[in-house]
């Protein structure tokens, strides 16, 4: 593939991004947009936009300046993979339920087969909704403190079949299990704007417009920094593939915001 301009809007440059918007939305985030804030003050929300005058206007040119000018939105995934050369190889395929399921009957071979096969057909019936669906947020640091639970006991899915099968006779949490099997992953995943759905365009936007105003407003809010969401329901081709690793410290929020420890600090594809 050829190297063209590749534009990645990364979450956690926020410098950069707040410089960049003047490429791509000068002709509405004017100048006297930035004085008229400056004179007003008002608080500049990113669910509410009714600080912003003609926000409906400004909002759909912002969009449609932000998905022109960037190619891609960089998004980190979380998993706790056996291997990681699929990913290389094959790119982020979605919750292939097959391959969990197999995963899932591999692991708990010893439990009595009938209940096994009963919490997958439970679930094969609902998996439909969620086929395909990828999630991605804006920063790494995010996952590794707020959503470690994907790092530490892997898929979703998974970890629902786990807890359907309950315990084992000897009081084994089968749920528990999944924290030895693979390795806590963080993928670096550079995601065509064309693969995330256009609301989701939209709640970026309304994160990027709201850090402007604040700026010109002069008025910071309140609130964190939770970094955008990419919920992306189509397979991402390998190459988008950028980066992984596998981080040593996670907040687990399963066991009341521990951190855990990882000792699995390599895999197949670390170089
Ligand atoms: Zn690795």
């Amino acid at each position: 593939m050829p190297v063209t301009n590749t534009k990645i809007f990364d979450w956690r440059k926020r410098r950069s991004w707040l410089a960049s918007i003047r490429h791509y939305a000068g002709h509405v985030l004017t100048a006297e947009l930035r004085g008229y804030l400056l004179q007003e003050r008002p608080e500049c929300w990113s669910d509410n936009l009714s600080w912003l005058p003609d926000s409906r206007y400004i909002l759909s040119e912002f969009v449609s300046g932000l998905t022109g000018y960037y190619t891609h939105f960089k998004g980190f995934h979380g998993c706790r993979p056996l291997r990681l050369s699929s990913y290389y190889e094959e790119g982020l395929l979605g919750q292939n339920s097959d391959l969990l399921c197999d995963m899932f009957r591999k692991i708990f071979s010893d439990a009595p087969k009938a209940h096994v096969e009963s919490v997958i057909k439970q679930f094969s019936d609902r998996s439909d909704g969620e086929r395909g669906a990828m999630w991605l947020v804006g920063s790494d640091q995010f996952l590794i403190k707020e959503c470690g639970h994907y790092l530490i006991q892997g898929s979703e899915y998974v970890m629902a079949l786990a807890a359907h099968l309950g315990h084992s006779p000897s009081g084994e949490d089968y749920r528990f299990r999944l924290r030895n099997y693979g390795i806590p992953t963080i993928l670096e995943v550079d995601v065509p704007v064309c693969l995330v759905p256009a609301t989701q365009h939209v709640e970026v936007a309304k994160m990027i417009l709201s850090e402007w105003g604040q700026l010109a407003a002069r008025r910071p809010m309140p609130f964190g920094d939770d970094p955008p969401c990419y919920v992306v329901r189509q397979n991402i081709p390998p190459e988008c593939v950028r980066d992984h690793y596998h981080p040593e410290r996670i907040i687990d929020p399963h066991q009341g915001r521990r951190p855990y420890t990882n000792h699995l600090l390599t895999c197949d594809m670390c170089g």
